[in-house]
């Protein structure tokens, strides 16, 4: 794992950016407003909301950037399917352009949970009637039911929970009707935003997987996360310039509990130019 820079002082010819964070319109813990105020207190200038299938924070996190004087990219994270769950961010998207979007994967995800908390009752894990708890969030996701089986004491911690039951293969993992990478990468621009394959090492994304997803019009890559390790930095870099496409970098920000995690990362500035005019954004 690697630390991200992180550090008071900014180093030289960077900007404190955050391209990838969540709230509670999905896993996060904190709300678009609040997690506002937190890139504020880290000295963030720029960030996007990247939540997972939904849009529907973007409008919240628009006003309280606004209010603090910090540049907001409004952004969604797209659950793709192949072969395993990859994930695409996409950064400079119209909200609006991908309502529908998240209204039908609000409806799967609904399901998918539905199905997931009848198992964790059946198998005896959690309560009837925990149903209507996990089903109210915007995008409910197997993070919330994996905070439910800890409030249930039947797991010590979330990161148990995915390793016992959620984690593909698990007893209440239930396979999720994402769409190909391709037609994630196409909803983005139908959008108008630019599409950035997410954390490629923890998803273990092959070069001639990457380079095919590039034809399909993937525009960049993340090369930096909390997942990857120095020689897989290294090796998604490499790539991006390989293929000719843009990089980023991020913390993936959810919040922790204790609330003691800061988002937002010393993004070089060589990084951040490209990105920048790809998506118009000035500071
Ligand atoms: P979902 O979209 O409902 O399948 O949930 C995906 C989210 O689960 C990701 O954003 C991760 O933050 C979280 N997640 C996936 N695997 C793990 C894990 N092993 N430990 C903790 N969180 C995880
Ligand atoms: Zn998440
Ligand atoms: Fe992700
Ligand atoms: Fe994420």
């Amino acid at each position: 794992m690697v630390q991200m820079v992180q550090s008071k002082k900014k180093p030289a010819n960077t900007l404190r950016i955050e391209l990838h964070s969540h709230s509670t319109q999905s896993d996060g813990l904190h709300t678009p407003s609040q997690l506002a105020q937190k890139m504020r207190e880290s000295g963030v200038v720029g960030w996007a909301l990247t939540d997972h299938d939904t849009t529907s924070g973007c409008a919240e996190a628009q006003k309280a950037s606004q209010e603090l004087g910090l540049v907001f990219i409004p952004g969604i994270e797209i659950s793709a399917q192949e072969g395993r769950t990859i994930h695409i961010l996409g950064l400079g998207v119209d909200p609006n352009l991908l309502t529908d979007y998240g209204v039908a994967r609000r409806q799967d995800r609904v399901r998918r949970m539905e199905l997931m908390a009848e198992r964790a009752v059946e198998l005896g894990l959690l309560e009837e009637g925990v149903q209507g708890g996990l089903l109210k969030h915007e995008s409910p996701g197997r993070p919330h039911l994996a905070r439910a089986l800890v409030d249930a004491g039947v797991v010590s911690s979330v990161a148990e929970a995915f390793e016992q039951y959620l984690k593909p293969g698990g007893k209440l993992y239930i396979e999720s009707p994402w769409p190909s990478v391709s037609s994630a990468i196409s909803t983005i621009k139908s959008a108008n935003g630019v599409s950035v394959l997410a954390h490629p090492g923890k998803d273990r994304v092959e070069e001639g997987e990457l380079a095919k997803w590039v034809e399909q019009g993937l525009d960049g890559v993340e090369v930096m996360h909390p997942s990857h390790t120095e020689s897989e930095i290294a090796r998604y870099r490499r790539m991006a310039d390989l293929l000719g496409i843009l990089k980023s970098a991020s913390t993936d920000y959810h919040g922790t509990p204790k609330g003691d995690s800061r988002p937002g990362l010393d993004f070089p500035v060589s990084m951040w130019t490209p990105l920048a005019e790809r998506l118009g954004v000035v500071f």
